[in-house]
């Protein structure tokens, strides 16, 4: 058992089963809302696939990868305590500074000890009979609960590309997202990196300081702006830790939870002097300012997207100075802020260096990896390493790769196979006592922002639950509906909702992903933590409790 301590006899709610609750993932997420069971008195376990806390920020560690999110937006802020000991080095700070972030809460509210780490959930049995789960692992182990909370990532399922042969590739082959804790090297190597979304534009980023000669592998370019990251000294530290509270306060009110506020005017409501001159601000400014913190319009009109396009794409080419690369870095399939932006620390300067070298796999498609590298239909390459920069299964990837079945052993899987339908993006109806920390149709944004808010919703619930003896919490089909074709109202008109990517489920590298759907709640944080507070407080009506 990992050294865990041996399941207790009694259990707070008295219920027979092993455990009050499992938590599957042990992310920003998993963390929480362990801390918050436990709060309750709950006899809880998260069950977490690696050999260490922190999720995302334990398994990206590929070069350059970091926050796009302000770090000090970013921690987590119910602890003053940890507010007051914890100074964030760079205003956007690195995998390695974010793991030991994470490590530092696991130790500092000794949550180590109920965490369960190399164990893989490959399915979750809701049995009628006992109001619980079954949870079952890859090594066959088993656990029985009352409640069911996933905290698995939405962008935790990596994929693969679907290109032959890449098991017979003889270098070293890496995924970004299982990237090996020993460093690579890359001085004297011929690297490749296939993709160029926003894992693989910070990759190629800090691979080519180093590189012998990179190629990069390009299907759809991104509308990238830069980050402008700095370091945070002690003086600047203390100055940042009074302003917490109006930090977290100004998160709570934006659309994400970012610090960037949609500026209120339209965009042909000022003169093309005073757009560009804004333009120039926000492109000169750290973080998604550009993105979340633009006119009102670029978002859902046309017009004033194609301009934030045209001012972007301008940069590119001031900043490329092959004029044929820089038409092959500007997205001509998508506007500026549909996909989501990649912030970048000197990408497209990358494309100036003699060593690196940009191919465009529309006009010459990777046929094949071979055992000495990748293949296209023009020619072989040759290479000592081949980075796969090709993202994830987002959402519901890591819901799919586990056998999850809930009433009548019908499959979440199938449920969803034409979408997620959920109640709140927290209660599935048919899936009694499981609860999702940041599932499908939840309001995203910058993370912990979200999280806290949800697993103190979840967390609200389950105490309702236990005060009154209920045992079983279920969406109703009808409030699932609901909330379903809310989450599909909400993005209507958003241009996003007309490109292919992850945010719109399509992943072509996933069979049955190839159709468009609404993923997650555009309607902002501030209305879906309104529509959830509501339903908290009038009891939880809308829910069946028995
Ligand atoms: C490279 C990258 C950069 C990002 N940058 C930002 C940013 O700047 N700002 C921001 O707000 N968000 C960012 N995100 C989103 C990021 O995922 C969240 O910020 C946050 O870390 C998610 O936390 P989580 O706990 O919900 O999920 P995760 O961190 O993904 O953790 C989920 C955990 O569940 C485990 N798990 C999943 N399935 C199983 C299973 N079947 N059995 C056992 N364990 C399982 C996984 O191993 C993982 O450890 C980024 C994501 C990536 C990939």
């Amino acid at each position: 058992m990992d050294g865990l301590p041996a399941v207790p006899d009694g259990t707070f709610t008295q219920t027979g089963l092993d455990f009050d609750a499992i938590v599957i993932g042990a992310g920003v997420s998993g963390l929480y809302q362990l801390y918050k069971l436990r709060e309750l008195g709950l006899k809880v376990r998260v069950i977490e696939a690696g050999t260490g806390v922190g999720g995302t920020w334990y398994w990206n560690r590929y070069p350059g990868a970091r926050f796009d999110s302000e770090s000090w937006t970013y921690g987590y802020s119910f602890s003053q305590e940890l507010l007051e000991e914890w100074d964030w080095e760079e205003h956007f700070a690195g995998q390695p500074e974010t793991e030991r972030y994470l490590n530092y809460v696991a130790d500092k509210f000794d949550l180590r000890r109920d965490i369960q780490f190399r164990s893989r959930v490959t399915a979750a049995h809701y049995q009628e009979g006992t109001r619980g789960w079954d949870i079952i692992l890859e090594d066959g182990r088993r656990y029985t609960t009352r409640f069911l909370i996933t905290a698995v990532g939405v962008l935790s399922a990596a994929t693969m590309p679907r290109i032959p042969g890449v098991e017979t590739f003889k270098g070293q082959s890496c995924h970004t997202h299982y990237w090996p804790k020993e460093p690579v090297r890359f001085e004297g190597k011929r690297v490749a990196v296939i993709g160029t979304g926003a894992t693989g534009v910070q990759t190629i980023t800090e691979v080519a300081k180093t590189v012998g000669h990179l190629t990069v592998f390009q299907r759809t370019p991104q509308w990238c702006a830069p980050l402008h990251n700095a370091k945070i000294g002690k003086a600047e530290m203390s100055r940042i830790r009074p302003n917490y509270p109006e930090i977290f306060a100004r998160c709570q009110e934006t659309y994400g939870c970012f610090i960037h506020a949609t500026d209120p005017r339209a965009t042909d409501e000022v003169t093309e002097e005073e757009r560009d001159a804004f333009w120039e601000k926000l492109y000169a400014e750290p973080g998604f300012g550009i993105w979340m913190g633009n006119f009102r319009d670029i978002l859902v009109d046309r017009k004033a997207n194609a301009l934030i396009s045209d001012f972007v794409a301008r940069k590119i080419r001031q900043r490329v100075k092959d004029p044929a690369v820089a038409e092959k870095l500007i997205p001509k399939n998508h506007g500026f802020g549909t996909r989501r932006v990649p912030l970048e620390s000197g990408y497209y300067e990358v494309y100036n260096q003699p060593n690196v070298k940009l191919v465009d796999i529309n006009e010459n498609p990777i046929e094949r990896i071979t055992p000495n590298g990748i293949q296209t239909s023009d020619r072989e390459y040759e290479f000592d390493i081949i980075i796969y920069a090709t993202g994830f299964d987002a959402i519901t990837g890591a819901f799919d790769r586990i056998d999850m079945r809930g009433v009548d052993g019908v499959s979440l899987k199938e449920k969803w196979q034409d979408g997620p339908q959920t109640f709140l993006g927290i209660l599935v109806d048919g899936f009694p006592n499981m609860l999702m920390v940041m599932g499908p149709h939840a309001g995203l944004g910058n993370f912990p922002r979200a999280v806290e808010y949800t697993a103190d919703w979840v967390t609200g619930l389950i105490r309702f639950a236990h005060d009154r003896g209920v045992t079983r919490i279920e969406a109703t089909a009808a409030g699932a509906v609901a909330w379903t074709d809310h989450v599909i109202e909400a993005s209507e008109g958003l241009l996003f909702t007309e490109v292919d990517s992850w945010m719109t489920g399509i992943n072509r590298n996933v069979e049955g992903k190839q159709v468009r759907r609404i993923m997650r709640y555009s309607g902002g944080h501030p209305k879906f933590r309104e529509r959830c507070d509501t339903v908290a407080a009038v009891g939880y009506r809308e829910l069946s409790l028995a």
